[in-house]
């Protein structure tokens, strides 16, 4: 018999979301998402909801075990100190560069496309300014005064922190902690197949989040802006596909063909959470069973990169801070626009990645530069889907860092990096070895007898 093609994971990711936007555009158009109505209530907020909600939360629950787990397994993989700080500076460098060079490109773009002169200010979408962390803050906030609270809260610097060093003093314990390091790479092999297990259901899931998204926002929202819409997703797709592919190339010599194809699941996950703190998990399965970075500088380099390299939402701060000052007439001016670049990079290193704290971050920019807080209501309607959109271009950044790193020190294998088949899940990685269930259904009876 002839044996049926698999299809691969990516595959069905892509005809999850295709469907899923393709079903809440019809929901949307259709008028069905109205208040009452029963396809509202019970597909789009009831199923739909359910099913996305479930994914999202399966995700989470995965990032502080994965993180702390792998995290500890790397520097035990890395051994020696002085890398691990050559990692964490070679990182931090790049991290902040890219989102420098990002929102640079962000704001050239917008001040020449002229967007926002003669906008219409009546809005009724009133944002409300968070308090944003001062930096001094954020430094002291690294160091957890508890960790179990860090872990429960998600702080994933302190996490970072604490498992770094966890894993220097497990080292430093030496032979003693053999049972230990034992048990951290078990640990971590269990975490990666969790992982493996949870994106299986990622095509219905991606299918059910992106039509809720899309059926109740739908696309029209973007046609009112849709000056600052086209700019933002023109600026992303080209620091997306020109500067960080540039960057890979340049400092990699890896092929940003091979990189883009490979990391599509990863953006699609992105896409559909809004979140690259939910997208950890993917991000460094991708990462390194993908693009062969690696654990020991992926687990470092991917919940650092979630947290403080937000290329894509400099982006948006870019166009968002021109659109909004044309649209008031403020003249922000050169220092006007550099303290922009620096109190975005700033501002992302506080910041978590998670939905929507992009706008967050925009508020404590214009704070800086005197823009209008309430301008960010202009554009408040149209972010949700452009956090989206944000969002894939973050952990893309994230895996373009990580692979420099990595190639840097040594840590790449360029043979799975350039192997197309190289870490692609199918139905098979889920099948359980028929000698190992043998095994295991032997000890358990052996238990039964001996009681
Ligand atoms: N949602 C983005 C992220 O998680 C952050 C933002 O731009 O709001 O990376």
């Amino acid at each position: 018999m002839q044996e049926q093609k698999k299809m691969t994971l990516t595959t069905k990711v892509l005809i999850g979301m295709g469907f899923g936007i393709a079903v809440g555009l019809f929901i949307n158009l259709l008028g069905l998402n109205g208040e009452g109505l029963l396809v509202n209530e019970y597909v789009v907020n009831g199923f739909f909801h359910i099913v996305g909600k479930m994914f999202v939360t399966a995700l989470k629950m995965l990032v502080v075990p994965l993180v702390f787990f792998s995290l500890i397994s790397g520097v035990l993989g890395i051994g020696d100190i002085s890398i691990l700080g050559k990692v964490g500076v070679k990182s931090f460098v790049l991290y902040l560069l890219t989102t420098a060079i990002a929102i640079a490109l962000a704001i050239t773009m917008a001040a020449m496309s002229g967007i926002g002169e003669g906008v219409n200010l009546a809005t009724d979408t009133i944002f409300v300014a968070k308090e944003a962390p001062s930096l001094s803050s954020v430094l002291i906030n690294i160091i957890p005064s508890n960790i179990i609270d860090a872990m429960a809260q998600g702080k994933m610097l302190q996490i970072i922190f604490f498992s770094i060093l966890t894993g220097i003093s497990i080292l430093l314990v030496g032979k003693k902690a053999e049972p230990i390091v034992e048990l951290v790479e078990i640990a971590n092999e269990v975490m990666m197949k969790m992982v493996n297990i949870v994106m299986a259901v990622a095509p219905y899931a991606v299918f059910a989040l992106l039509a809720k998204a899309i059926s109740n926002l739908g696309l029209d929202l973007l046609v009112d802006l849709t000056g600052y819409v086209l700019v933002l997703i023109f600026a992303l797709m080209v620091h997306l596909f020109v500067t960080l592919m540039s960057v890979l190339k340049l400092f990699s010599g890896m092929s940003p063909a091979i990189f883009l194809k490979k990391m599509r699941e990863t953006q699609i996950f992105a896409f559909s959470t809004s979140s690259s703190n939910a997208t950890i998990p993917v991000t460094l399965r991708a990462v390194t069973d993908r693009l062969g970075v690696n654990n020991s500088v992926a687990s470092f380099t991917v919940p650092f990169g979630a947290t403080i390299n937000m290329d894509g939402t400099a982006i948006m701060q870019g166009v968002a801070t021109v659109f909004i000052a044309n649209a008031y007439g403020v003249e922000l001016g050169i220092t006007g626009y550099l303290t922009v670049i620096l109190m975005s990079v700033l501002a992302s290193i506080g910041t978590a990645g998670v939905p929507g704290v992009g706008l967050i971050m925009l508020s404590m920019v214009f704070t800086q530069v005197g823009l209008p807080i309430e301008g960010i209501g202009l554009i408040l309607g149209v972010d949700r889907l452009l956090d989206m959109i944000r969002t894939a271009v973050n952990v893309s950044g994230d895996a373009v860092v990580s692979v420099i790193v990595a190639k840097s020190e040594e840590k790449l294998d360029v043979n799975i990096f350039n192997d197309p088949h190289a870490g692609k899940l199918t139905d098979a990685d889920l099948d359980i070895d028929d000698e190992v269930e043998h095994e295991i259904a032997e000890v358990i009876k052996e238990t039964h007898d001996k009681s």
